[in-house]
């Protein structure tokens, strides 16, 4: 009978790693309060002080300044208005130079949940390793009540090794995904995600419009409408599939038959008196890709139209 193998020792459970959260307007005063309920020490600094008073009344450490609260150890998380604010706070990104009055952010890990485009991210990542930082950009797609429950999608792109070292310390925070290397991809998740909400609102204001002529108020229609955007979520996975190979067989519709209906939406539109402009760009944008002979194919094929740089004249 071989000899008992004695069970291993529980893992001591980490304790919770330090955390230093600069700017705590209404989103960065969420992600510290976040980091305290979940027991992380944390030092906090706003450029207005008061602003800290009710998180340093909960336990937060204040740092008298921006230098203070980088000496504090752990992990750095900024998160103010725009990318010039963060310059403004440690140096500027301009010259490209480290200047002399710039601040050292030699071995801080820093992770920048400030909204900003995908060239920002990436030139703030230049900036960062310039300085001698570890630099992880985010973006918060979530309201701040939201933060610290899992319905807050929190996106970060930057090296994987530097995302995996803070993973259980950002987790804190909502529900965290790393998305790529490339710096920018958070910034670009985060504007596609906007681009869906916004054109998702916008189809649904539409016909919202449209009915409320004829005595049908929103509440009404909302269900409806609701039931409509689930089930077109349904056959993205699909079209993807088209996209990525490059071919769109007309296996549900073709493109000809949308823009039929397009036209329809449009003389409505323009018989009830509600605005065009959308059904109008719809159209427009369907019949670019129809004189270019993709009139017999499915709809994703309009992803070439999406894909230039050109504006609808
Ligand atoms: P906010 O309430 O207006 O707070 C802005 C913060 O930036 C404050 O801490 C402010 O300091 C600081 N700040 C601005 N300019 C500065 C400068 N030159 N030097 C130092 N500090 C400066 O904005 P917020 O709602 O917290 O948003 C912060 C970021 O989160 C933005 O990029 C926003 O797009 C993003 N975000 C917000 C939400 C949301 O629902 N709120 C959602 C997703 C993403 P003072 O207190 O001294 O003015």
């Amino acid at each position: 009978m071989p000899a008992p193998v004695p069970a291993p020792a529980p893992a001591p459970s980490p304790s919770p790693s330090p955390v230093t959260v600069i700017g705590l307007g209404l989103m960065g005063r969420a992600l510290a309060g976040a980091f305290l309920a979940a027991g992380h020490p944390t030092t906090v600094w706003n450029r207005t002080p008061a602003r800290a008073d009710r998180l340093v009344a909960e336990g937060a450490r204040r740092a008298a300044t921006v230098g203070d609260a980088l000496e504090a150890g752990g992990l750095v998380i900024i998160c103010v208005t725009d990318y010039q604010a963060m310059y403004d706070l440690f140096g500027d990104a301009s010259d490209g130079a480290v200047g002399a009055s710039d601040r050292t952010l030699d071995g801080t890990t820093l992770i920048n949940l400030t909204s900003g485009s995908s060239a920002q991210a990436r030139e703030a990542a230049r900036w960062a390793e310039q300085r001698g930082a570890r630099y992880l950009d985010g973006a918060i797609m979530a309201i701040p009540a939201a933060i610290g429950t899992e319905e807050a999608v929190l996106l970060h792109s930057g090296p994987q090794s530097d995302f995996d070292a803070h993973r259980s310390t950002l987790a804190a925070l909502g529900t965290v995904t790393h998305l790529g290397e490339d710096h920018g991809l958070a910034s670009l998740y985060d504007v596609a995600g906007l681009a869906m909400m916004w054109s998702v609102l916008n189809a649904w204001l539409q016909g919202t419009a449209l009915l409320r002529t004829a005595g049908v108020d929103a509440a009404t229609y909302a269900p409806f409408a609701r039931q409509i955007a689930a089930g077109v979520a349904e056959w993205l996975p699909g079209y993807a599939e088209q996209i990525d190979r490059g071919a769109f067989p007309a296996e549900v519709a073709a493109l000809e038959t949308d823009a039929r209906s397009m036209a329809h939406l449009i003389e409505e539109s323009e018989a009830a008196g509600v605005n065009t402009e959308l059904p109008n760009l719809l159209k427009t944008m369907a019949d670019r890709a129809i004189a270019a002979g993709h009139g017999g194919e499915q709809y994703p094929v309009l992803i070439e139209e999406f894909g230039k740089s050109h504006n609808a004249a």
